[in-house]
């Protein structure tokens, strides 16, 4: 590739709107485009780097007797509607209508239509055991795209769909996919790890995410130092504290709290601990108010609550709503009186002893309060977070936090999408059976922003050689410099020779703009010609993650960039 004839828009400046490092540095140095909110161009680099990793993908998957194929993006609405998944979406999913007012949606996830191709197609046992990927554009409506490629609202995903005739099968299926899912990031130069998750809306048993360990991470990790526990801190389990509180219960007083907001200010206020004090949270389930306690220093965990209450949304409720149906505003609430709304209590709270709640009356709290005696609830459950420093749940070693970008999730699912959608085989005996499923993600442009997030110094990308847009620049002094022009154009057309990928910088551009570009889009290696090339066949060798260049003679220079790209 010519500079002079190549579409690389490179920026002096950051955009406005780029969050991230990945998102600035991909930005600038012309791999993507944004078109509207979430929604992005990949330029001629950015196309070749997700090629690269769209082929690691595939070699990997082949590699595991997965075979390649491409679905429809537009999916009829019916099939959503027998898993019953057309509301589990909610808002997140592009539904559109045909001139016929036939409801269809762009395919956020395939699971439904993979189903219903292959109970069409599949009868026997002997078409057993089958694995299925596409990779493809998916689309989901987030309410707030965000982080460039890293939350978009299209992105491209490889989807793999294996179909078993038992559980024992879908296990060997998760521990392929597994393995191949760690070959993929080491392959594309990522610090990845994999950590137990929760399954969501797409459901199922068990359930692992590969974790690309970055500070902007939307993701909390729970890892422990003494073993090998790692899980995403939405399902990482609490530990129940039975310790008994020797104190006896007293009686149930209202106090006014003025200017007593938050819990803090209420414990400071009545002068006691905020594990005195217990949080009252509303939330909205669907159409469903429900209230939720936890002990005043923790923090609730959303994705264990609509664990204890199932429902296809769950959101914290808003202020007038709580306060339509409970007579006061956020700051004085609390479970004392509550009707004909499901209390859900953390563990924390079942042994507290006179503890401290809001009146639901503005300005006023209750103290001396008593669960089971003044409040009712559903039950007691583990419906917090767990915090830095609390013991492993495997081990009892202490935990620690990291936060990661979600790259890739594979999920058993059991029988879930196959008894929905009755996708079933005969078995030797001619009885029917149905077919156990997997599924397993992998987003392959959110892989490309991560591996950038990771990547990187003040002078722009530093790309892994294996993903690389190009391996080597070519970086002339002078462009009207016919010999210089001369050599770096030999050199070019050896390396190219060689199988290596080469930008050859013809620009009649300074040096230092030179430079900067190569540096801010990351080649693994430059090659610079000067005079010294002219008068002795001396050229400088610098590679991308090293600080000083070398000086080589032309011929050793390209024996080393062939080496290192291929070694
Ligand atoms: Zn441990």
């Amino acid at each position: 590739m010519r500079m002079s004839k190549a579409f690389i828009p490179t920026l002096r400046d950051n955009p406005a709107e780029a969050d991230t490092v990945s998102h600035q540095l991909l930005v600038r140095a012309g791999f993507i485009r944004k078109s509207a909110a979430g929604l992005y161009h990949y330029l001629p680099l950015g196309m070749r780097v997700l090629s690269k990793i769209e082929n690691i993908v595939r070699e990997e998957m082949d590699a595991a007797d997965c075979q390649e194929l491409l679905m429809p993006i537009v999916q009829p609405a019916e099939l959503w509607m027998e898993t019953g998944r057309w509301h589990v979406y909610g808002d997140e999913m592009f539904r559109i209508q045909d001139r016929h007012d036939r409801s269809f949606c762009l395919g956020p996830t395939h699971e439904e239509m993979i189903t219903d191709l292959v109970r069409n197609e599949v009868t026997s046992y002997r078409q057993l055991p089958l694995r299925l990927y596409q990779i493809q554009n998916k689309y989901r409506d987030e309410r707030r795209p965000r982080f460039g490629l890293i939350r978009g609202r299209e992105f491209v995903m490889k989807d793999m769909y294996s179909f078993d005739r038992d559980p024992a099968g879908l296990d060997e299926s998760y521990q392929a996919m597994y393995q191949a899912y760690t070959n993929v990031f080491r392959r594309c130069g990522l610090n990845c790890r994999p950590v137990e998750a929760d399954g969501g809306a797409i459901g199922g048993s068990a359930t692992h995410e590969f974790m690309a360990l970055a500070d902007i991470g939307e993701a909390t990790i729970v890892y422990c130092d003494s073993c090998d526990y790692a899980a995403n801190v939405e399902i990482a389990p609490c530990p129940k504290d039975d310790t008994k509180i020797d104190a006896a219960p007293l009686a149930m007083e209202k106090v006014s709290t003025p200017n007593s907001k938050t819990i803090e200010d209420v414990a400071a206020f009545l002068k006691v601990d905020a594990k005195q004090c217990i949080k009252t949270l509303f939330f909205q389930a669907d159409e469903e108010l429900i209230c939720v306690l936890m002990r005043g220093d923790y923090e609730v965990n959303d994705v264990k609550v609509q664990k204890v209450h199932p429902c296809y949304t769950l959101e914290m409720a808003e202020e007038e709503a709580v306060a339509k149906a409970v007579g006061c505003s956020f700051g004085s609430l609390g479970p004392v009186g509550l009707k004909d709304i499901k209390i859900y209590a953390d563990y924390s709270v079942e042994n507290m002893v006179n503890l401290v709640c809001g009146a639901n009356e503005e300005a006023y709290h209750f103290i001396n309060v008593n669960p089971g005696r003044d409040f009712q609830v559903e039950g007691y459950y583990d419906l917090r977070t767990l915090n830095e420093g609390e013991p492993c749940p495997k081990c009892g070693g202490v935990t620690k936090y990291a936060r990661g970008i979600e790259v890739g999730q594979v999920f058993k699912l059991g029988t879930k999408y196959s008894e929905a959608l009755n996708a079933s085989y005969l078995d030797e005996n001619g009885k029917s059976n149905i077919i156990h499923m997997g599924c397993y993600g992998i987003g392959v442009s959110r892989t490309l922003a991560a591996t950038v997030e990771q990547n990187n110094d003040e002078n722009g990308i530093i790309w892994p050689k294996n993903i690389a847009p190009y391996h080597v620049v070519v970086v002339p002094i002078s462009a009207k410099d016919e010999e210089q022009m001369a050599i770096a154009e030999n050199i070019y057309k050896q390396l190219q020779a060689q199988g290596l990928e080469v930008v050859l910088d013809d620009r009649n551009e300074r040096p230092g703009v030179k430079f900067k570009d190569a540096d801010l889009i990351g080649y693994p290696v430059r090659i610079t010609v000067g005079k010294k090339a002219v008068s002795d066949n001396i050229v400088e060798y610098k590679l991308r993650t090293a600080q000083e260049n070398e000086e080589l003679t032309v011929e050793e220079t390209i024996t080393r960039a062939v080496a290192y790209i291929k070694e």
